[in-house]
């Protein structure tokens, strides 16, 4: 296949995605004007900022099979598995932990294979090396994919990164603050690249560390040769960790679900949400301050 003939266009996304204002007293009593930036509709398969990290990589692709690397319920496998579907291209999914091979597969796992993906399981101490070229070079040679496409985890390389600064550019003028969850930070390191003067972005991490400002600035750095954009992360929303929750999280994101008909994904944006009703709270954004929350994904029903 050419990468012409890979026309993304047939998979119909909705660009660019909405931007849709929300009544919410909870922001209004504090002067904020609160929008949702709904990723979430660009493509009811290839969701949010996947469709954004994914599609310039299958156009590089350019018909090979496709490798990538995820944990047990990645959303980014899930993404990857359903491009490979559509558009006809084979898909191998490593994954993080050799337990998760045994049947019944987990739900996410069993829809990225029912989606064709070929699923190869290792052990966490070799996934932890994965980037190291012995150990990606060993990888492929047991996956029986030596020619394949390789997808780093999360899809967070310089395409996906550059893919994601349409991001921004659909929401110039639109906002004075965007933001959004993060797990590599590449929507992000995108994202703050495209907005215009005066607009900055507001990134809140999803995994405990406090790694990821220089993850950020590494990503920029390749992808645009330096620093892009006015950005900053707030590190208090993580609940523990990835995956982790609080009564008082989930709460929060039933009630949001309620108020506002969105349906709340509650690995990344429901810990945004939070963050963002906590920060308005405490009177971080003066009062007039228009704020978009970029809805980075949906929840997954099995
Ligand atoms: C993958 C994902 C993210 C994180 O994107 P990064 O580019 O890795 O920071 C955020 N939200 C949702 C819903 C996701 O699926």
């Amino acid at each position: 296949m050419t990468p012409e003939a890979l026309d993304l266009g047939i998979l119909r996304p909705r660009l660019p995605s909405p931007l849709q204002a929300v009544v919410d007293e909870r922001f209004a009593r504090h002067g904020i004007r609160l929008f949702l930036k709904r990723d979430d509709l660009i493509h009811p398969d290839l969701v949010g900022n996947k469709w954004r990290k994914l599609a310039p990589n299958l156009r590089a692709a350019a018909g090979r099979a496709v490798l990538t690397f995820g944990g047990a319920y990645s959303n980014h496998l899930r993404a990857t598995a359903a491009a490979g579907r559509l558009l006809g291209l084979p898909t191998i999914g490593v994954i993080r932990g050799q337990e998760l091979a045994e049947r019944p597969l987990n739900p996410s796992l069993a829809r990225c294979a029912a989606d064709g993906m070929r699923l190869h399981f290792i052990d966490r101490s070799t996934y932890r090396h994965k980037t190291e070229p012995a150990t990606l070079a060993t990888i492929l040679s047991e996956a029986g994919a030596e020619d394949a496409y390789v997808v780093p985890e999360g899809g967070s390389n310089s395409l996906a990164v550059r893919g994601c600064r349409t991001l921004g550019e659909e929401l110039h003028g639109q906002a004075d603050v965007v933001a959004l969850a993060c797990g590599t930070g590449g929507t992000l390191a995108g994202l703050a690249a495209g907005l215009g003067p005066g607009q900055r972005t507001l990134g809140i991490p999803v995994l405990k560390g406090g790694f990821l400002d220089a993850e950020i600035r590494t990503l920029q750095h390749r992808a645009f040769g330096g620093p892009r954009g006015d950005w900053s992360l707030d590190d208090r929303f993580h609940c523990g960790g990835y995956s982790r929750t609080t009564p008082e999280l989930d709460a929060f994101a039933a009630d949001f679900e309620q108020r506002h008909g969105l349906p709340v994904e509650r690995l990344y944006v429901a810990k945004m949400l939070y963050g963002l009703l906590t920060l308005t709270e405490e009177g971080a954004f003066p009062p007039g301050t228009t704020v978009a929350a970029v809805i980075t994904g949906a929840p997954f029903t099995p």
